[in-house]
């Protein structure tokens, strides 16, 4: 696939988003309440329909094709994403592996699906039992930031349990949904199952997390909007998955090896533009090795090339939207007002850059924990470089946050790397590395972050209830 016929399919996408014709299966763009009433309907029908006597094996070999397709569409799914939100080819086409192994995951947890039997204590001759079911429609609400991934987490564990979806993904970035839901019918997957109602958050995301038909909310997205799903969801008593905002502490000791630890710290940052829930923004450093650190990490964030993300060799695209630039600037640019030295970055890109959301990777030192860019979520490429002298003091600075989706250490030292995995207060704690995500241990949050687990047996519990059966033979 070239870029020029990725970009054909792209349009087709689009006329097809806008077009007139309301035979086919998109007959508007934005979304409204009649359109998730009519979603729900769909998904309501396929779940106690057909769909409810797929074996779990069918579902099996459904993904398992499902994910041929992914693999042999990849490249155009990569440029649709890099168009559609921003984000480098250098990035989308390097998710090829982690979402081909998340389909995996999926696929081999349709047969892992078991309930329990135990002796009773009931007189007569009475055989009981738990049986796992799939909750039923789930509303599936999606950002921006990556939906070629985080569609995933929604659809992989959905078609592993027999569950059906509604999807809302974001409005600023909806076209890689839209064409993995196409692959999925290629691959014969039944009408209804997953549907896709696009549109805004405050229309047709609202009456998605309200709609009496929906059973579970998987949402992910800012902790603002976490709280309206919890409230809008009391209709029906939804069960809820909330992935939201973070703050997370990333911490470098003296005895790190910093050849590792510049690098993994200011990309656990500036990768994807700091468009990442679990990024490592405050980055408490070792008070000995603050000023060195600082300015080996400006060094490296010169070399990382920031511009058209369909050029093969950029590293950084731009942030998604003018607002989101307007919101990172701010913090960019009040930062020093607060105190905060700028240690490398600090403006938008001009030149043949300056028409497009681009900012510099940006540093800065001597932050304190109670300074605005240290407390709230920017969601762009700013680290904040926070000193400490002992273990116990970062411990305490690292848990003075509302929020506690990641955290992570650099040190050679075993006992100081458990006492952090043991006292950072966070849904997952990275040692001498940062972001990884293995679908079979997951990753979720705490505190204001959110609930419930993305990936790991928790994540298909959550798709599933338990039936308690009670036969009395005679
Ligand atoms: P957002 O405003 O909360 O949007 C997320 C999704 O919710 C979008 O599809 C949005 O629709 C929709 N939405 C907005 N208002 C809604 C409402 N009242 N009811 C139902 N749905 C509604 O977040 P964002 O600004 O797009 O994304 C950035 C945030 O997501 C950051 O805070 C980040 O930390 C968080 N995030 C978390 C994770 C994680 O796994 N923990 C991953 C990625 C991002 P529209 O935008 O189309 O209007
Ligand atoms: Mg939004």
């Amino acid at each position: 696939m070239t870029i020029s016929s990725g970009l054909c399919r792209l349009f087709a996408i689009v006329v097809l988003l806008h077009g007139q014709n309301h035979t086919s299966r998109w007959t508007r763009s934005m979304g409204v309440d009649q359109d998730v009433d009519a979603a729900v309907v769909a998904a309501r029908a396929a779940f106690e329909g057909p769909w409810s006597r797929w074996t779990p094996y069918q579902r099996q070999c459904l993904l398992v094709k499902i994910r041929d397709l992914v693999e042999a569409n990849f490249d155009e799914l990569a440029i649709i994403e890099t168009l559609d939100m921003g984000a480098p080819l250098t990035r989308t086409r390097n998710l090829k592996g982690a979402i081909l192994q998340m389909i995996m995951y999926f696929s081999s947890q349709t047969m892992n699906v078991a309930g329990e039997t135990s002796g009773n204590s009931l007189p007569g001759n009475i055989t009981s039992m738990s049986i796992k079911a799939p909750v039923g429609v789930i509303g599936g609400i999606i950002p921006w930031n990556g939906p070629l991934i985080s569609q995933w987490w929604v659809l992989g564990a959905a078609l592993a349990t027999g569950c059906t979806v509604v999807m809302k993904p974001a409005e600023d970035a909806s076209l890689s949904v839209l064409r993995v839901v196409e692959l999925l019918h290629e691959a014969g997957m039944p009408e209804g199952v997953v549907n896709v109602v696009t549109g805004y958050g405050a229309i047709a995301g609202e009456a998605l997390s309200r709609h009496p038909g929906v059973d579970r909310i998987a949402f992910t997205g800012s902790t603002v909007t976490g709280r309206k799903i919890i409230e809008a969801s009391a209709t029906n008593m939804k069960k809820l998955q909330l992935e939201l905002g973070g703050k997370s502490p990333d911490i470098v000791f003296a005895d790190a090896d910093l050849d590792k630890a510049v690098p993994g710290a200011a990309m656990a940052v500036f990768t994807n533009s700091g468009q990442v829930c679990y990024a490592g923004t405050r980055l408490f450093v070792q008070r000995t090795i603050q000023e060195e650190f600082t300015q080996r990490m400006a060094e490296f964030a010169k070399t990382l090339k920031v511009g058209d993300p369909l050029d093969s060799s950029v590293q950084l695209g731009p942030l998604i939207s003018q607002k989101q630039l307007d919101k990172v600037l701010d913090y960019m640019h009040g930062a020093p007002k607060e105190g905060a030295t700028l240690a490398g970055g600090g403006e938008r890109l001009g030149g043949e850059l300056a028409s497009g959301y681009f900012v510099e990777p940006t540093i800065f030192a001597n932050v304190t924990n109670s300074m605005r860019i240290a407390r709230e979520e920017i969601f762009g490429p700013v680290i904040s470089v926070i000193p400490f002298d002992t273990a116990d003091e970062v411990l305490t600075l690292a848990n003075d946050t509302e929020y506690g989706l990641g955290g992570a250490v650099w040190t050679r030292d075993m006992s100081t790397a458990l006492k952090m995995v043991h006292g950072i207060h966070a849904g997952t704690v990275w040692v001498n590395c940062y972001g990884m995500v293995d679908p079979n241990v997951g990753f979720g949050g705490i505190k204001m972050s959110g609930y419930g687990v993305k990936g790991s047996r928790g994540h298909i519990d959550a798709y599933l209830y338990s039936k308690s059966v009670y036969i009395n033979a005679g």
